[in-house]
């Protein structure tokens, strides 16, 4: 068993905003293949980035080494329905993981907003949705594996590898190439969802009260304007109606940028300076709403929510692909009020932040580098945005 790689393979993001040529192009089927390719690396001292389903909406991704696409390691490989766990090849889209999970009653506890990503690249930049009760996805991670620059498969949970768990589980496609992760599931349920308008005021004055009414409470305000959308989602006993998914099917293209600050004053502080900024500057123009999310704090290294409790305030911008529209000024003032209310951004969409910010942010930052450092001492896993990030 060979792997082969192919020439000339064009790799692009989601939202085609980042693009490359990678100068080899592997899609491996088993563990030995993905080594060969390492090996291959190592040999000709190239640099690897494993790809999951690129939604990513920055450079995270790319690369001009050899790229790695783990869609063909997507078994579900054991179902543990005493413990509700699932143990999956790293490379399975959540998509087909929940249909999976459904044939035996069970589901993840929370998602993001699409599901064609992967169980590894889920993780890989801290994907999150909602709910102040629940934290990023990695939270229901409860074991993986790990194939590092060397060609060493290391196991990892809370009882075994415990630090470089706690690294694993927001690895930004550094630390070396997830195989295979295990979940810790719940029993299947369906949400029912009530939407309500109301005023940001309102919103912001009774964010307690929200909190507490709806399991997977968000917000969306309407910039230029005082209008808010409330969204609650809330386990229910009712059967399922259909409801598709229209807006992401035909956007055509957007540019994300998404801060996070700590949930209480603050969340008010930064949306009512971003509502003041606007009506300061006529010309800058928010295209879509600004969604406001709640997740639990964590203890993961690199995560955004670690040791806090926080408010994701996502930052939107229609592009059609292909054209460049005016959106400098109101990232930049949205990123300087984030700054000064101790934001850290998602891992996986625009910001300016270099390693300089992040040790700022992250009381864990150094001991992350340290197991990086160690685990990949030439710096295979890097590419040129992770570069911005540890140079
Ligand atoms: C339409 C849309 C909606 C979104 N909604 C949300 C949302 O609700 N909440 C949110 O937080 N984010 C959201 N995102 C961002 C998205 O969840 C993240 O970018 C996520 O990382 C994408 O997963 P992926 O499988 O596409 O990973 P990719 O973008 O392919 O990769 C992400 C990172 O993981 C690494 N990686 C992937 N697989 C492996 C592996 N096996 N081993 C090692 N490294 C690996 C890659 O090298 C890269 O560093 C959204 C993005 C889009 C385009």
């Amino acid at each position: 068993m060979t792997v082969h790689g192919h020439k000339g393979f064009k790799f692009q993001n989601w939202a085609k905003t980042y693009g490359c040529y990678p100068e080899m192009y592997f899609q491996p089927t088993c563990v030995e293949e993905v080594r060969q390719v390492l090996d291959l690396a190592r040999q000709q001292n190239k640099r690897v980035k494993v790809i999951g389903g690129g939604h990513s909406p920055s450079d995270i991704a790319c690369t001009d080494g050899f790229m790695i696409h783990m869609g063909k390691m997507n078994r579900i490989l054991k179902v543990d329905k005493a413990k509700r766990q699932v143990t999956v090849e790293a490379g399975i889209l959540l998509m087909d993981l929940n249909v999976e999970l459904s044939k035996h009653g069970l589901a993840l506890s929370n998602l993001g907003a699409v599901s064609d990503v992967t169980a590894a690249g889920v993780i890989g930049t801290g994907t999150h949705n909602t709910g102040i009760k629940h934290g990023i996805l990695a939270t229901q991670v409860v074991a993986l594996t790990l194939l590092t620059a060397s060609g060493t498969i290391i196991e990892c949970s809370e009882t075994n590898n415990a630090e470089l768990f706690k690294a694993s589980l927001l690895h930004l496609g550094c630390l070396g190439i997830i195989l295979t992760i295990t979940f810790q599931c719940v029993a299947q349920f369906h949400l029912q969802e009530t939407s309500f308008p109301s005023t940001l005021k309102e919103v912001l004055d009774n964010l307690d009260n929200h909190l507490k009414k709806s399991e997977y409470f968000r917000f969306l305000w309407f910039p230029h304007s005082e209008n808010v959308s409330v969204i609650y989602q809330d386990h229910t006993n009712k059967p399922p109606t259909s409801a598709a998914s229209w807006f992401w099917d035909y956007a055509i293209g957007f540019h994300l940028l998404e801060f996070l600050l700590w949930v209480s004053e603050k969340t008010g502080e930064a949306l009512r300076e971003l509502k003041t900024m606007l009506e300061n500057n006529p010309n800058v123009v928010a295209h879509f709403p600004v969604e406001v999310r709640f997740v639990k704090g964590d203890n993961i290294l690199l995560s955004p929510c670690f040791q806090r409790d926080s408010c994701y305030m996502n930052i939107i911008i229609y592009r059609p692909y292909g054209k460049d529209i005016p959106r400098l000024d109101y990232w930049l003032a949205y990123e300087r009020i984030m700054k000064k209310v101790g934001g850290r951004p998602h891992w996986a969409k625009a910001h300016t932040c270099t390693r300089t910010d992040f040790e700022k942010m992250y009381p864990s930052f150094q001991k992350f580098c340290a197991i990086r450092e160690k685990l990949d001492p030439t710096g295979m896993f890097l590419n040129a945005c992770l570069e911005k990030v540890f140079y």
